[in-house]
């Protein structure tokens, strides 16, 4: 399945819950991202400087990163992809590879929040590098005694996230009609604290 939605919609948070439920990996193109910049690999190297500006890292970058993630043992029995597809070439070909290996979509989930929450969910979004756990300073906020050690995302700016929501829209909306007419896009309500938005994604998952 895929979790579709605005930077800062909750994806991480609610993707690091769902694989917990259902066992099956969290692939993250993010997160595989960040890593590659952290490690400096090529990939990483070319990655930077799209994503500290908020821009999407080019498709054939991106691509081949999740589909050579995605054909590995572990994903054999489902995984969860979150922050791709991003675009529609993205969609297109990851539709052609999954075919290809005769694996089908059970559910894209779009977490719908609206634009004027974004930036101060961003702003405030603070991760625990140890447990990879997501908070945010106000509505989620985290235990005292590890506030020293939590990471602020460099592109959860209100510059980059002005960027990244602009992208949303042109980039990453249109892939929305393409899961459409597939008959597989279930819109939850991104809106309210974490438990409740897991419910509700849990609830639309139960009727797949
Ligand atoms: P995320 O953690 O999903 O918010 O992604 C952080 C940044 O990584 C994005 O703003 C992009 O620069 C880059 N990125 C992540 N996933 C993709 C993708 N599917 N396509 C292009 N760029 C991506």
């Amino acid at each position: 399945m895929i979790l579709v939605g605005p930077p800062g919609a909750g994806k991480g948070t609610q993707a690091s819950r769902l694989v917990a439920t259902y066992n099956i990996p969290h692939i993250s193109s993010g997160d595989m991202l960040r890593a590659a910049v952290k490690e400096g690999t090529k990939l990483g190297v070319e990655a930077d400087g799209y994503m500290k500006a908020g821009k999407l890292v080019p498709d054939e970058v991106v691509i081949g990163m999740i589909l050579e993630r995605v054909a590995k043992d572990d994903c054999k029995n489902g995984f969860m992809l979150d922050g791709f597809p991003r675009t529609r070439p993205q969609a297109q070909a990851l539709d052609q590879a999954l075919t290809k290996a005769g694996v089908a979509l059970d559910a894209v989930v779009l977490i719908e929040v609206p634009d004027s929450l974004l930036i101060e969910r961003a702003v405030g979004r603070r991760s625990d590098p140890e447990t990879g756990t997501i908070y945010h300073l106000t509505y989620n906020p985290p235990p005292a005694e590890i506030v020293g050690r939590l990471v602020h995302r460099k592109d959860d700016t209100e510059e980059a996230v002005k960027v990244r929501t602009e992208k949303y829209h042109s980039e990453t909306a249109p892939i929305i009609p393409f899961y459409m007419e597939k008959g597989i896009l279930r819109r939850v309500d991104g809106v309210g604290n974490p438990d409740d938005i897991t419910q509700r994604i849990t609830a639309v998952l139960n009727d797949v």
